[in-house]
């Protein structure tokens, strides 16, 4: 593998993540329902036939099925090849950028975690503490072998967790309702475990930014009230992932307008 050239072994990568993208896919049907997420197999959920082996190639199989099922004919949702793609891109770009390395796995342990959490939340308006609750804990670990270190990622729980928990507050004493679940506080805190505290304030007002804009837009449009629009947990993971890779320079940017 040293000696093959950074396109292939990326390649390679890309391939691995398509199959994680498919484990994914299990977690993002089943956490929200509470079932195992290593039995029974899995079966098309509208004839509740057992997918084959070869039903089940990332990808491939969706497109040779032309996205139906083979027995009763349903549509299969596109969901499933789009969350592959995403996985796979995620995977080859990672390996492309940090090459072998601890920093490597934190990332994809930390990206993976993003996508599923994303999907439900769009779906279940729900973040499920199976999974932030862990991953806050195993984004700290990371932090004692790599970036951000763990001084760094322990302020980025309390500040991500802290932040979201005051805004949260502040919203049910003023509007005398919930604003936000309280998923999002958690989730923050994992961003902060992996990422640190500052690249965490940066997550959270790229977040911000992207649902205000989005909020503003939607109502422009008049496809409903802002209590209709993306959960706060889907601007979370884009803001975590733009934190994640171009945030450094965004900041060197922002500093310089000062
Ligand atoms: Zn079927």
């Amino acid at each position: 593998m040293n000696d093959a050239p950074p396109a292939v072994t990326a390649a390679v990568a890309a391939l691995f993540g398509a199959l994680v993208g498919s484990f994914l896919n299990v977690c993002i049907y089943r956490l929200p329902n509470r079932t195992s997420i290593v039995w029974p197999a899995s079966a098309c959920p509208h004839c509740r036939r057992e997918i084959e082996w070869f039903e089940n190639i990332p990808i491939v199989s969706y497109l040779v099925l032309r996205g139906r099922c083979r027995t009763c004919g349903q549509p299969i949702g596109i969901r499933y090849p789009i969350i592959e793609a995403i996985t796979a891109a995620m995977f080859g770009l990672m390996w492309w950028f940090y090459g072998p390395s601890i920093l490597l796995v934190s990332r994809l342990i930390f990206g993976c975690a993003l996508i599923v959490l994303f999907a439900i939340d769009l779906e279940h308006h729900l973040l499920p503490n199976v999974i932030t609750l862990p991953f806050i804990v195993v984004g700290f670990v990371f932090s004692w072998f790599t970036e951000p270190g763990w001084v760094d990622s322990l302020i980025g729980v309390l500040v991500g967790g802290g932040s979201l928990l005051l805004m949260f507050y502040a919203y049910l004493a003023v509007r005398k309702k919930e604003g936000l679940g309280m998923g999002d506080p958690k989730m923050l805190a994992m961003i902060g475990a992996f990422l640190g505290w500052k690249m965490t304030i940066v997550a959270l007002m790229f977040a911000s930014f992207a649902g205000s804009l989005f909020g503003v837009a939607m109502m422009a449009m008049r496809r409903g009230s802002m209590e209709s629009m993306l959960p706060f947990g889907c601007f979370l993971a884009v803001g975590a992932g733009v934190a994640a890779t171009v945030g450094p320079s965004l900041v060197q940017w922002y500093l310089t307008l000062w």
